[in-house]
């Protein structure tokens, strides 16, 4: 099968990044953000034309409101199918959450996205529905939803946050929801090592590669992301041609040390992109932008420990998914979503069996309560 690689990167913006200020999610300010975040990169009409299906490919991760920070603001969404119509092209929205096996319209009514596709008259695809196809890449089988395989242009919407596996979720781990629901359980059993998931992403995105990634980092999320971290207002708005560009660019911003993020190293690795942020072409606002305190994820410990210490102190560095009973409503979301089936009923609430939990922390990533804690033990917090 050819690549999805929706169109040839030109040589003159490739390694451009645009970051501009983002006062508010206000349709007015964010659709003048957006012209101005797309100005540098030769405007929406650089990456779409007349005729087009253009897939809007949001982060729509659970169904939460938007305010709790999980999710890309429907009112971007919504702008940049404006200008994808400005081009005479037709915008459609799709995304696999991971919790679409409970059902993608409780996502798209609880995000904003429903009463959004409403307003603007924009259909809302649903992956689970529509199907996959299975293509082999590599060593790799990656499923995905027929509708990203048949859109002419895929513009990824992804928002800034921190994620508790994969450290940071931004343009290239946005695509893992190319896949259909259950199948990115499979992905995270199959890969449970941090390095070969963010390798699997990696080789996800080089299968699926948007033409253009505009990164929602206005109210962004810190701490142990992907969805029980904590809302940070940055006023930002991120877009480039190139993922791992862009992803190396939010990830110098928030603080993470060059290189610390898997999924921008090995794609710099593989030539997919520019993973040195000297070498970007930084616009717009970017000279003087910041995030100063930018809270990094727990599990960053593994890579703090001093190389020559590694094989000594490993068995004694751990960072673990914790329910808490207090918090838990026993909706049993977290069980049905574990790759390895760990996670079991006691009482009117669910415990974790820490013998088979890999580690992939799903559940703490899908909880729609939050009531699943990233605990370390008393060395991991020495190193962190
Ligand atoms: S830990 Fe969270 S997902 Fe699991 S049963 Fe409790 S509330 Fe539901
Ligand atoms: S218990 Fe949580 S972290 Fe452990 S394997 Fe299951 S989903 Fe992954």
């Amino acid at each position: 099968m050819e690549q999805a690689t929706q169109s040839a990167p030109r040589a003159s913006t490739r390694k451009t990044v645009s970051i501009v200020r983002c006062a508010a999610y206000d349709p007015v300010e964010i659709r003048d953000a957006l012209r101005r975040v797309l100005e540098p990169l030769g405007g929406m009409q650089a990456f779409v034309k007349s005729g087009q299906r253009v897939l809007l490919k949001p982060n729509l991760l659970s169904a939460k409101d938007p305010k709790r920070a999980i999710t890309t603001h429907p009112n971007l969404v919504e702008a940049v199918a404006d200008e994808v119509r400005r081009c005479g092209a037709t915008p459609v929205v799709g995304d696999s959450p991971g919790g679409a096996i409970r059902g993608i319209k409780r996502v798209w009514a609880n995000t904003g996205m429903e009463e959004m596709a409403r307003r603007a008259k924009i259909e809302l695809v649903n992956f689970e529905a529509s199907g996959s196809r299975g293509v082999k890449f590599g060593s790799y089988t990656f499923y995905v939803a027929k509708p990203v395989l048949e859109a002419d242009v895929i513009i990824n919407l992804p928002k800034l946050k921190t994620h508790s596996l994969t450290l940071l979720t931004c343009a290239v781990k946005n695509m893992f929801g190319v896949m259909p629901g259950f199948r990115k359980g499979e992905q995270h059993k199959l890969y449970p090592m941090p390095a070969e998931f963010a390798a699997m992403l990696v080789h996800l995105y080089k299968l699926v590669t948007p033409s253009l990634s505009i990164v929602d980092a206005a109210l962004a999320m810190e701490g142990n992301g992907p969805s029980s971290g904590i809302p940070k207002w940055l006023g930002l708005l991120m877009a480039g041609e190139d993922a791992i560009a862009v992803d190396a660019a939010a990830a110098r911003l928030i603080g993470f040390p060059d290189g610390f993020v898997d999924t921008t190293r090995i794609g710099a690795e593989m030539g997919l992109g520019e993973g040195r942020v000297e070498e970007l072409r930084l616009a717009g606002d970017a000279a003087d932008v910041r995030a100063d305190g930018f809270l990094l994820p727990s599990n960053r410990v593994h890579k703090l420990i001093p190389r020559p210490l590694v094989k000594l102190v490993a068995p004694f560095v751990w960072v673990k998914p914790v329910i808490d009973p207090a918090k838990c409503i026993g909706c049993g979301f977290c069980a049905e979503s574990c790759p390895v089936k760990t996670i079991e009923k006691e009482g009117s609430v669910y415990r974790i069996d820490d013998k088979r939990c890999i580690k992939c922390l799903c559940c703490h990533e899908l909880c729609p309560e939050s009531s699943i804690e990233i605990k370390l033990s008393w060395l991991a917090k020495f190193f962190a």
